[in-house]
């Protein structure tokens, strides 16, 4: 048993797992990473970082980098992917000022390879090839078990993502199948040269059961676009589900922009759209989950990499606030860290479910949704302010969710 030589484990290096690995590296400790790949990176196209990251992103001193890498749009516009019409938008510079720090879009892989570098200019010990299949807990830290032996820490954080085998030891949860399946594209900015797109927007158009997101790249030269549906086949619980020709039959009747787009998404891999439900204790001794294997949630509200980033931020304040001679106070970090991130990401992975739903409205309900998007005023930011605000470091400090009841009331159409 390797023993002794570092102060926190770390197993996952996806986004949360270096998130956590810096973050804990800035307040002085020694952190090993644990990755089971062979190659540390993400595969993948653009992510959305709301103004509740990019204040951490500049905490850790990487924010300036990732704006550099990525693109500050303008606005946030939802259509109606049937019609196309404009329902309602976000100017992106007005919530710069609301909440002093960019809504940020970026190459997954860009960010990825941030935090990579800020760990590796911080000294932590990056260790690919490794699987860790279980976890012990012993006196003052834990042991992760894994193919090259055993290591023990006195903390380890599993950043193991939606699969996560840590989890496994604090719920029999499985994730949770939404029947959606996204296909995605990140490509040269050249081949959108003759559609109708918008290069300083993010766009999401919301239809019957699909929607279809698309907004610039690395400073404007690549584009990026997401299409998401539901599966029959997945639905009916068939192998074979998401091809290509459920993609085109799902975006039939779209307007002709989606129309447009669908062409360049990548044709060869997709990707099932899974969360888990909720749990609320991701701590047990001296091993904690993190990220997707603590909350993964579907992505509608664009916060699952946010979530982690958070979770790294708030965990490593409290160990930072918890320092003494022999180290940190772990057991009362960890709590403190429980209380808070638990309920939080609770109230996100189960309000990405309703806007998932409400994007994906048929019929009446969608005319209704449609209504209730064009009357919002667009500069209230009721609806975000929960979620863009200063992350919470306690319970206390959360901030109030949206209440559906403030929504604008409109006439409800009787018929589709
Ligand atoms: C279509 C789509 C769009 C999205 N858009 C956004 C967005 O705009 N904004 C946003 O914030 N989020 C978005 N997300 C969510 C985001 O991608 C995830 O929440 C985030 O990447 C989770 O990071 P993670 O590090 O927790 O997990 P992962 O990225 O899954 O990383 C887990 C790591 O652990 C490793 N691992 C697994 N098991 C073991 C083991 N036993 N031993 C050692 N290593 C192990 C894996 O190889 C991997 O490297 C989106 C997701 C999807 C699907």
């Amino acid at each position: 048993m390797t023993e002794g030589n570092v102060d926190v484990l770390v197993v996952g290096g996806g986004i949360g797992g270096l998130a956590n690995a810096l973050a804990l590296t800035q307040k002085g400790l020694k952190v090993r990473v644990l990755e089971r790949a062979a190659q540390l990176g993400e595969v993948g196209a653009g992510m959305q970082l709301a103004p509740n990251c990019t204040r951490i992103l500049d905490q850790w001193g990487l924010l300036d980098e990732a704006v550099s890498l990525g693109v500050l749009p303008e606005r946030l516009v939802m259509k109606d992917a049937m019609e196309g019409g404009e329902l309602t938008t976000l100017d992106l510079a007005d919530l710069k000022e609301r909440y002093g720090y960019p809504y940020l879009v970026i190459h997954r892989s860009d960010l990825h390879g941030a935090l990579l570098r800020a760990c590796r200019d911080a000294g932590v010990d990056l260790v690919t090839d490794t699987t860790v299949t279980d976890y012990e807990q012993v006196e003052d830290g834990a042991v992760a078990v894994h193919d090259g032996g055993r290591e023990f820490a006195p903390a380890i954080i599993a950043a193991d993502g939606l699969g996560s085998t840590a989890r496994a030891l604090f719920s029999d949860d499985e994730p949770v199948s939404s029947s959606y399946v996204a296909y995605r594209g990140a490509i040269p900015v050249e081949q959108v040269d003759q559609l109708n797109v918008s290069l300083k927007d993010v766009v999401v158009y919301v239809g019957p059961k699909r929607h279809f997101v698309q907004y610039p790249l690395r400073q404007g030269e690549m584009f990026n676009q997401v299409a998401v549906f539901e599966s029959p086949k997945a639905r009916a619980g068939e192998e074979d589900w998401g091809t290509p020709d459920e993609l085109d039959a799902a975006f039939e009747g779209s307007c002709d922009s989606v129309q447009a787009g669908l062409p360049l998404m990548w044709r060869d891999r997709w990707w099932r759209m899974y969360d888990r439900n909720p749990i609320m204790n991701w701590v047990q001794g001296r091993l904690a989950l993190t990220g997707d294997a603590a909350h993964a949630p579907l992505q509608y509200l664009a916060q699952g990499a946010v979530m982690a980033m958070e979770d790294a931020w708030v965990l490593a304040e409290h160990v930072g606030q918890r320092m003494g001679a022999e180290g940190p106070d772990w057991d009362g970090a960890l709590a403190a860290y429980n209380a808070v991130r638990t309920e939080h990401c609770r109230r996100v992975v189960l309000t990405a479910r309703d806007w998932g739903n409400l994007w994906h409205h048929t019929g009446v309900k969608r005319l209704w949704r449609n209504a209730v998007m064009r009357a919002r005023d667009p500069k209230d930011y009721a609806f975000v302010d929960w979620l863009y605000g200063p992350t919470a470091l306690t319970p206390e400090l959360l901030a109030p969710m949206f209440d559906p009841a403030n929504a604008p009331t409109v006439e409800v159409p009787e018929s589709a």
